[in-house]
């Protein structure tokens, strides 16, 4: 038997029907036929955490951080098999797969030590004889929904410290990718936790993620994912006064300046650009490079393109996995004949590959001679496409990087501290890398962007606690 079923209330229940997990690397691999809940048994998993709230908002520090603790560990010592699924799913390379299962492990583990730290603040009150207290409790019933692109660690860093804060979970993984969000629903059914407090819904997000935003129920929804979905769950969730984060997409700039080491430029450009199939929400996809360092530039990164290898993300030395799945593909490809035809020199790759097994294989794509204002320097790819848009200076690429829509993630190879320092403070984005891919973070900081790219308070790190509680302020007599 090879069917996953949905965690509701502590028991595990087959859906209205099934999808079949299929593996981008070779599409006769089935990884399996996971449930696919309706709107009315997502109706009840949010019962089911509702019930469960009182509960569990009233456990203490300890019972939480022995469930995520023990959530943590597994991971860890899961993490080869683990990332071998993740990578079976998704398409990223092996090492990549068990990269993000490790990291999700991790995210765990800080916050099991978050959940001991989880306090208010004592301050004194500004009238004699009253003493001001600052709570922080529950939202209640939260709604996370992921996308697929990150299928391990972008559950973990929403699961995590829902759980850690008090709060009872409704988890909706993306449809095609369900192994690893199930994967976690098996170890926290496990994990000693209350029925109800932690529930996994998998299914279409018409059905499962819109029953969620639309519950009255769901106090916070927290949705990863595209910039059309995203804008339409914040405003359903600001109309019921729901608490909501969403992180979107990017269309993130890697400014090279001429003092750069042409070394570490190139790197960070391949790095970010490409490696995890250019899937990566901070994936670098506008280079713009000033005049004196262009040319040598464009050709390491060509030579770089040339030397890796797409194929069969389970293999061996594979360096870029298939794309996640036809339509993906079929968009990048789309997006290649729009930079040919707005008169892009496309100066490497774009093509499809055949490769021993079947599967959605690209080789990754740069163009040169693109300007700005084209589609491919305003729209997010989503796949191993990048291009190249000259700048006369510094100046002219910061201004260049910051004419986006997006905000996510910004690079700068230099070796000019001026430029670095300037780069930090004005450089439109919410994260900021100097001699480094623009992808690629730590599990234990804050995590998003500005401008179309985010929206609500900040995910990870001592900053989730900000999402995942409300303030309450408590004035009492001295005495
Ligand atoms: P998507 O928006 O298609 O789907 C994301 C999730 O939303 C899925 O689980 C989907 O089922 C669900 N969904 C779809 N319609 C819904 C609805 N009406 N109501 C509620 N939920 C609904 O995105 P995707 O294709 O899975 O992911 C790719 C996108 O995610 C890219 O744009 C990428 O940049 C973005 N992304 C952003 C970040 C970030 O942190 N900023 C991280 C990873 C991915």
């Amino acid at each position: 038997m090879n069917r996953f079923d949905n965690f509701i209330a502590g028991e595990w229940v087959q859906g209205s029907g099934t999808r079949p997990n299929v593996n981008p690397s070779d599409t006769r691999d089935i990884i399996g036929d996971y449930a696919q809940a309706d709107a009315v048994q997502t109706g009840h998993a949010i019962a089911a955490a509702a019930a469960a709230a009182p509960t569990w908002a009233a456990s203490t520090p300890q019972q939480r951080f022995d469930v995520l603790d023990a959530v943590g560990s597994e991971l860890l010592a899961r993490r080869e098999e683990i990332g071998r699924l993740l990578s079976r799913e998704e398409g990223k390379t092996l090492p990549e797969g068990i990269g993000e299962a490790h990291r999700a492990a991790m995210i765990f583990k800080f916050f099991a030590g978050e959940a001991l730290r989880a306090g208010g603040e004592t301050l004194a009150s500004v009238r004699l004889g009253v003493g001001v207290e600052v709570l922080r409790q529950p939202v209640g019933v939260v709604g996370l929904i992921a996308p697929w692109n990150f299928p391990i660690a972008i559950p973990a860093w929403k699961i995590a410290p829902a759980l850690a804060y008090g709060n009872c979970v409704v988890f909706k993984p993306a449809e095609l990718v369900p192994g690893c969000g199930w994967t976690i629903a098996d170890i926290l059914s496990r994990s000693g936790l209350p029925r109800g407090v932690f529930n996994l819904v998998m299914g279409a997000g018409s059905q499962v993620g819109q029953a969620m935003v639309d519950s009255p129920l769901v106090k916070a929804v927290s949705f990863t994912g595209s910039v059309g979905v995203g804008r339409r769950i914040i405003a359903s969730c600001a109309q019921r006064q729901a608490k909501v984060q969403a992180e979107m997409g990017g269309k993130n700039p890697l400014v090279v300046l001429d003092d750069a080491d042409l070394a570490v430029a190139v790197n960070a450009a391949v790095q970010g650009a490409y490696y995890s199939t250019g899937q990566r929400c901070t994936a670098s996809s506008r280079f713009i490079v000033t005049e004196g360092i262009h040319d040598a530039f464009v050709d390491g990164v060509v030579a770089k393109l040339r030397a890796l290898k797409v194929d069969n993300a389970l293999l061996d030395g594979t360096d870029i996995g298939p794309v996640v799945d036809e339509r993906q593909l079929a968009q990048n490809l789309k997006y290649v004949e729009i930079g040919r035809q707005e008169g892009g020199e496309l100066a490497f790759g774009g093509e499809v590959l055949e490769r021993a097994t079947p599967g959605f294989y690209q080789r990754p794509a740069l163009f040169t001679g693109t300007t700005n204002a084209m589609r491919i320097s305003r729209e997010e790819v989503f796949g191993p496409v990048a291009n190249v848009v000259k700048a006369r200076d510094y100046d002219e690429a910061l201004a260049i990087a910051n004419d986006t829509e997006f905000g996510l993630s910004a690079g700068l190879c230099t070796r000019s501290l001026k430029h670095a320092t300037h780069f930090k403070l004005h450089a439109q984005a919410g994260m900021v890398m100097v001699n480094l891919p623009t992808a690629g973070v730590d599990y234990h900081v804050p995590f998003g962007g500005s401008k179309g790219s985010s929206y609500g308070p900040r995910e990870q790190g001592t900053y989730a606690r900000e999402f995942y509680t409300t303030v309450k302020t408590a004035y009492s007599a001295a005495g």
